[in-house]
Order: structure tokens, then C-alpha cells, then sequence
């Protein structure tokens, strides 16, 4: 309605913006077309973490109410990822079990529909995505994660508590303990060598560089099975 008035209001040069949004209408795949596009390109099927790579651990935050919105947001609490995403997440996984950790994941592929969600109850673009774009992690290509102890599965001490919106999450906030540091650079630096870059304002959200051409896709977990 705004947009109508405002076209009403200054004219003609609105007009080709609008042409414009509608071109770059986000193209978010369910699942009839998720399974036609694994057919063309194979790497795009969505892996379950759990059954890949047997040794990590899953606290998957939003099937539970312990996480920023207070809402389950999933039905179930599963972790996929696009095959290369996987691939990497596995031999990342490899290395740190030789240092004495394993991977906890927070989240992972997250359907747009979580998105949308999250944008209605938050409605603010500096803390979650903006359901115009879509977000890394609906493509498959993202993963929150920490690290535990092997032994004694505990969560090894890290800046901030996951989706802690305080400054203290940047990736290069300053880090007065020295165990905390040590920690927060081996999981950036070991994920690094297997293709993943730290999010600037979150140090559990790693993007993996290698994936363009997968699409925003909605399929929730419980069809992926
Ligand atoms: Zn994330």
C-alpha cells in the first residue's frame, strides 16, 4: 500500500525499481524441487550429521524453548548440511578429536520458513536475516557450532553463550582469559583450513565459502527423512 502511494506521489522513476524488486524475488525450493535439483547436481543433497559423522554431538537449541526467541521453532531436533558442507564439517571433526574435542552443533540447515519466523518475532535485521534474502544457514551452507571435551562431553569455555547478542560474541572481541582465547581461536583457525569463515559478529556461526549455486530451500526435517 505504501509502496502504491509512494508510486502515485513521485511517478514514473519508482516504477523501474518495483520492475526491479520483483526480479529478485528470493527462489526458495521445496521439496519437489530440492529432489530435481539433486538429480542435476548431486553435491546440493543435504547430508543428516548425526548419521555421518557418528562422533559429534547435537544440541539443537531451536526444537527446545532455550533459545533467543523462547519458541520451538523445529519439530525435530536434526542437523543436515549440503554434501561438500559435510564433507569438510567430517574431516574438521577428525582433526580437533586429535586435540582431545569434538563438535556440538547448535544449528545447521534451518528451512526459510524459521527464518520468517524469527524475523516476525524479532522484526529487527541486525539480530537475525532478513526473510528477503534468506540466510546462509537455509541454503545448507552455514553451521552454529562449539566444541566439548571428548571425555567428559562438557562445552569447552568459550567468549559468550550461543546467540548471545552482546559485543563480547564478535569474533575478534578482545578475550581477557587466556583458555577462553586459546579455545575461540583453534575452532576458527581449524575450521578455517576446511573452508568455513567465522561470522564477524557471532564466533559460533561458521559460512562455508564453497556454495554458490544452492539455493534457499523449505523443506522441514521431518520431510527429509
Ligand atoms: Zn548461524
Amino acid at each position: 500500500m505504501k509502496l502504491i502511494l509512494i508510486v502515485i506521489c513521485l511517478g514514473f522513476p519508482f516504477l523501474s525499481l518495483l520492475s526491479q524488486s520483483t526480479e529478485n524475488k528470493l527462489n526458495v525450493l521445496d521439496r519437489k524441487a530440492y529432489e530435481l535439483s539433486i538429480e542435476k547436481n548431486p553435491n546440493k543433497e543435504l547430508i543428516n550429521l548425526e548419521k555421518n559423522i557418528p562422533e559429534i554431538l547435537l544440541d539443537i537449541r531451536y526444537a527446545t524453548p532455550n533459545n533467543f526467541t523462547k519458541q520451538v521453532i523445529y519439530k525435530e531436533a536434526k542437523a543436515y548440511a549440503r554434501k561438500p558442507v559435510a564433507e569438510a564439517l567430517r574431516k574438521a571433526n577428525l582433526e580437533f578429536m586429535q586435540l582431545g574435542y569434538s563438535i556440538k552443533i547448535f544449528d545447521a540447515y534451518r528451512p526459510y520458513r524459521a527464518t520468517v519466523k524469527f524475523f516476525e518475532i524479532v522484526g529487527d535485521t541486525r539480530y537475525v536475516a532478513s526473510p528477503k534474502n534468506g540466510s546462509r544457514h537455509n541454503k545448507g551452507c552455514a553451521i552454529d557450532l562449539t566444541l566439548v571435551d571428548t571425555k567428559t562431553k562438557r562445552e569447552l569455555p568459550m567468549p559468550t553463550e550461543y546467540d548471545s547478542f552482546r559485543k563480547e560474541a564478535w569474533s575478534e572481541a578482545p578475550v581477557s582469559d587466556p583458555e577462553i582465547l586459546k579455545n575461540r581461536t583453534m575452532l576458527i583457525q581449524v575450521l578455517s583450513q576446511y573452508g568455513f569463515r567465522v561470522n564477524k559478529t557471532e564466533w559460533w556461526h561458521y559460512d562455508f565459502l564453497e556454495c554458490s549455486g544452492f539455493e534457499v530451500l523449505d523443506i522441514p526435517f521431518e520431510e527429509l527423512e
